[in-house]
């Protein structure tokens, strides 16, 4: 393979990693994955795997490091960052919301004015509330988050939300959807033109592989 291959950030294990494979192996792009592997080749297509958080994906992305990632748009749009969206994958969907403890009434967003809420998305929701009219105060947590109202940390939280499962174990209810997310892929804003052709023919075969999906 030449040494002009596009660089694709992927997440090397979580809930867009075996979707995000699957999509470019039926692309027809062969590739090893798996294991400790933290890079591949692919043998043919001129593409070179990154496995990484996904949360790095896209500071990576903007840096130039990668020129292209997957990753979902609640990740991206939580922070600023320079990097164009070109496609939206339509795996890994799910929602940020917020939640209050099951046993508190809901009446609207007003609710939450003075509030603490925990949230690992403290930019995404305290602009939706400010949108709303709202000001709460933003509890910054990376990590089990619907833990926060039982223990004292927070009155409400804001997560990423699929089933709903998790918060109703914790006690948990949604109370109003602040956005909706989904596996995108991202592409670095200053491709070279022999890169953005790659990623034309990419972007092709993705295309051919969703409409054989509808
Ligand atoms: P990493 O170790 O790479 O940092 P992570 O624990 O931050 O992984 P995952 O839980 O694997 O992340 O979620 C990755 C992305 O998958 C989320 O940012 C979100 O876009 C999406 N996602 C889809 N469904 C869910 C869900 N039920 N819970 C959390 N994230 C989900
Ligand atoms: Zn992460």
């Amino acid at each position: 393979m030449s040494t002009n291959n596009i660089r694709i950030a992927v997440q090397k294990s979580g809930r867009l990693s075996d979707d995000s494979l699957k999509l470019f192996k039926e692309c027809g792009i062969k590739f090893e994955s798996g294991g400790s592997k933290l890079r591949s080749i692919s043998s043919n297509f001129p593409i070179e795997f990154l496995f990484l958080r996904d949360d790095d994906i896209p500071g990576y992305v903007e840096d130039g490091v990668a020129d292209l990632g997957v990753v979902g748009l609640n990740v991206l749009m939580e922070h600023t960052r320079k990097v164009d969206v070109v496609k939206e994958l339509g795996f890994s969907k799910c929602r940020l919301s917020l939640a209050i403890p099951r046993g508190e009434n809901y009446t609207d967003l007003k609710q939450f004015e003075g509030k603490s809420i925990a949230t690992s998305y403290p930019n995404l929701t305290s602009q939706f509330l400010l949108k709303n009219g709202v000001k709460a105060e933003m509890h910054e947590i990376s990590g089990s988050v619907e833990i926060a109202p039982s223990i004292g940390l927070a009155e409400g939280i804001c997560d990423i939300v699929s089933t709903g499962g998790t918060l109703l174990s914790n006690g948990l209810k949604e109370v109003a959807t602040v956005f909706q997310s989904q596996a995108v892929m991202i592409a670095n804003a200053t491709l070279s033109s022999e890169k953005q052709a790659i990623l034309d023919k990419l972007l092709f075969r993705i295309d051919s592989v969703q409409r054989g999906q509808n």
